[in-house]
């Protein structure tokens, strides 16, 4: 449905992947803006993001775009976030909600905030949805309903800018949760950056097995496994910079992980059963209860949801 009076004048993108070029295509379906102006890294990029009409002003210079914006969504991998806020804060007038979509938020908060002027808001914002593609082609419309939506803005932030970054997410279609960076990026580490290194190890550990073996890998690749490779198949250079991002979180939780794996491997030294059908049940009942939640993924299109 489209919104009677947009949500904001103009919308600038600084980045136009798979995730900010989603969210383009959702303002521009639902009318929640009546300007969306596109900058992004390199000439390849920005012109496939023309030919796809995913905005209405296009530049690779960012300072260009968010000039008079309303509202600039950094949709960018998290490695380049400071770099980013340093090209664009000489360009913020005073009033603008500066937001991201980066996957980890407390460095997010550490490498845009102190390069933000006075008078503009930092709303840092992280949408659980994606998929292993990248690049603006790939992005779609819907693909953020029934997704969560994480703000995680500091307790001084303006009522009013964590509303209207509310509002926009609400109006794609995602439930919004407000929480600390700090807890998000626990959350996030156990949810999605754990399995992500895994889903990496395990296929470069089977990729590293002889050329013969390999080739049964793949050819008798259950599901198990193809789960994995698709995982695996999410855009490295995104990956790369959220492991870095959320060091401590991934390394804590990657301790525990160890410990519990340790467990396991006893367990089968000792043929113990009874211990491995009892983690098993444990982790179905967990299954169960995504599935009550509605959150296990009834998407047309294949999530890695990160
Ligand atoms: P993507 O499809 O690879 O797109 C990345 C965009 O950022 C492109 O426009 C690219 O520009 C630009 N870019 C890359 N490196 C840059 C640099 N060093 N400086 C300036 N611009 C640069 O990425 P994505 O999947 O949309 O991810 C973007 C953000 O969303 C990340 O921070 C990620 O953590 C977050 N996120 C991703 C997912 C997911 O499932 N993929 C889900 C939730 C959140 P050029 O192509 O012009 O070089």
């Amino acid at each position: 449905m489209t919104q009677a009076t947009p949500l904001f004048e103009r919308v600038a993108f600084i980045g136009i992947g798979l995730i900010g070029s989603s969210l383009a295509r959702a303002i521009a379906k639902h009318g929640l803006a009546n300007h969306i102006a596109i900058s992004t890294r390199s000439a390849a990029t920005l012109a496939t993001a023309k030919e796809l009409g995913l905005g209405d002003s296009y530049s690779q210079d960012p300072a260009d775009v968010v000039a008079d914006a309303d509202l600039v969504m950094i949709c960018t991998p998290m490695g380049a976030y400071e770099a980013v806020a340093k090209a664009i804060a000489p360009a913020l007038k005073s009033g603008t909600i500066v937001s991201d979509v980066g996957s980890v938020k407390a460095s997010a908060i550490n490498d845009i905030g102190p390069h933000l002027p006075d008078g503009v808001h930092l709303v840092p914002g992280h949408p659980i949805a994606g998929t292993e593609h990248s690049g603006p082609e790939s992005g779609y419309a819907d693909l953020f309903p029934g997704h969560w939506c994480i703000l995680t803005p500091e307790p001084e932030t303006a009522v009013q800018a964590v509303d209207r970054v509310q509002a926009l997410w609400h109006a794609c279609g995602a439930n919004v949760e407000v929480m600390t960076p700090n807890h998000h990026d626990r959350v996030l580490a156990i949810t999605s950056h754990l399995p992500h290194l895994i889903a990496y190890t395990i296929v470069d550990t089977a990729a590293q097995l002889e050329d013969d073996t390999q080739n049964e890998v793949i050819k008798f690749s259950a599901a198990g496994f193809r789960d994995f490779t698709r995982i695996a198949a999410s855009e490295p250079v995104m990956w790369r910079d959220v492991f870095l991002s959320n060091k401590d979180a991934v390394l804590d939780i990657l301790g525990r992980f160890r410990e519990d794996l340790d467990q396991m491997t006893t367990a089968i030294e000792d043929g113990d059963g009874d211990q491995l059908e009892e983690a098993f049940s444990r982790t179905r009942a967990i299954r169960r209860g995504i599935i009550d939640l509605k959150q296990h993924i009834p998407d047309v299109k294949p999530g890695s949801d990160d």
